[in-house]
């Protein structure tokens, strides 16, 4: 394995002072981690260098034509001290997956969880500690070749960046509202939905903003060729109960493999729900809805963890979902999820990782 340098910053930032109003995602430690590659030489220089701008190119490739993918995963301070890593060998795979898909050379692994790890143990005074915050980890790979022609890069930057976060949404645990998005589409089968990659996120920033403006939180994504079969909900999967049945759509390729969506599929049937995965169309969801047989729904994801969704707007169609409150199943997989992250429940799945 490569040698970790760290070199510390001499400049240390204060850190924030209330961490009721951490908000997401503007604050940023005092170091961060980067390593090199370059084709014939592979990853190498791997670095903990102090937090501050980055000097590219502006022909760099990855300001173009967006050769770019990312992961999304937190460390948490238990109350006894511990900080602890949430299933970080699962972003790590994920992130090749990315990689894959988009040209960009695989990335050790296990290296690479370990390097986080070690920019985690630097910053971890920066880990807040008040209930529902944590440390949002950003590693990123960019491909910076200074070559305005596409074609995939030769010379890449793994960077990784923490914040100090607090709630994803202003809403909290509260039931959010979500709109149906009819006209566009985020993804389609053989393109890249299925890989985190900064393309996908801005094909979905106009549907974001007409539903930010009718006044809903995220909108739902159907499937881009028949607009017909449930996706996703912005940057995070989506379960529905119906009857006695907890539905997820089925991994087709459009979607992506979210690490709280897996962790949730698993302990549900532990707890012997029946989970589903499979196509589920707006249509069934209405109905079940009129039938009065939607009993739940809720997004997952690093971010939010859970979040119930209250109302569905279709069309004219407006949905509540069950009386706009948090039902059961979402409070208890919260409670669950949140509990063996912030290290309050016992581990018995073997799914944090201690950073020392
Ligand atoms: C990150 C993300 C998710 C959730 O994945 P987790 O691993 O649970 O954080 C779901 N959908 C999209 C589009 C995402 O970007």
């Amino acid at each position: 394995m490569q040698e970790i340098k760290v070199e510390l910053t001499k400049h240390p930032k204060e850190k924030p002072q209330d961490q009721s109003k951490l908000g997401f995602g503007t604050i940023f430690t005092d170091h961060m981690f980067i390593m090199n590659y370059d084709k014939g030489q592979g990853w190498h220089d791997a670095r903990i260098v102090p937090y501050g701008p980055l000097s590219l190119d502006p022909a760099a490739m990855c300001l173009h034509y967006g050769q770019e993918v990312f992961e999304g995963m937190k460390a948490y301070k238990a109350a006894d001290g511990r900080v602890l890593l949430f299933r970080p060998d699962k972003n790590m795979a994920r992130l090749n997956v990315s990689n894959e898909r988009l040209c960009i050379p695989l990335i050790d692994e296990d290296f690479c969880v370990k390097a986080i790890e070690k920019l985690v143990s630097v910053d971890k005074d920066w880990i807040p500690t008040a209930e529902g915050t944590s440390l949002y980890i950003r590693p990123f790979i960019i491909g910076v070749d200074p070559h305005v022609g596409v074609h995939p890069a030769s010379h890449l930057l793994f960077i990784v960046i923490c914040s100090p976060v607090g709630a994803y949404y202003p809403e909290g645990l509260n039931p959010v509202r979500i709109y149906v998005e009819q006209n566009y589409v985020r993804a389609v089968r053989g393109g890249m939905g299925f890989t985190k990659t900064a393309g996908n996120y801005a094909a979905s920033l106009k549907a974001q903003d007409e539903a930010e403006k009718q006044n809903y939180t995220q909108v739902l994504w159907l499937d881009g060729v028949e607009r017909k079969y449930i996706e996703e909900v912005g940057t995070m999967n989506v379960f529905f109960v119906i009857d006695n049945e907890i539905i997820t759509p089925s991994l087709q390729g459009s979607i992506l493999s979210g690490i709280t969506r897996m962790s949730s599929i698993e302990l549900l049937r532990s707890w012997g729900y029946k989970v589903t995965e499979r196509q589920l169309s707006i249509e069934e969801v209405a109905k079940a809805a009129d039938e009065g047989r939607l009993n739940e729904a809720f997004g997952t994801g690093t971010a939010a963890v859970i979040s119930p969704i209250g109302e569905l707007k279709w069309g004219d169609k407006v949905m509540p979902i069950n009386n706009g409150e948090i039902g059961p199943i979402s409070q208890k997989l919260y409670d669950n999820l949140t509990g063996i992250q912030w290290g309050r429940l016992e581990d018995t799945h073997g799914w944090t990782v201690e950073v020392k």
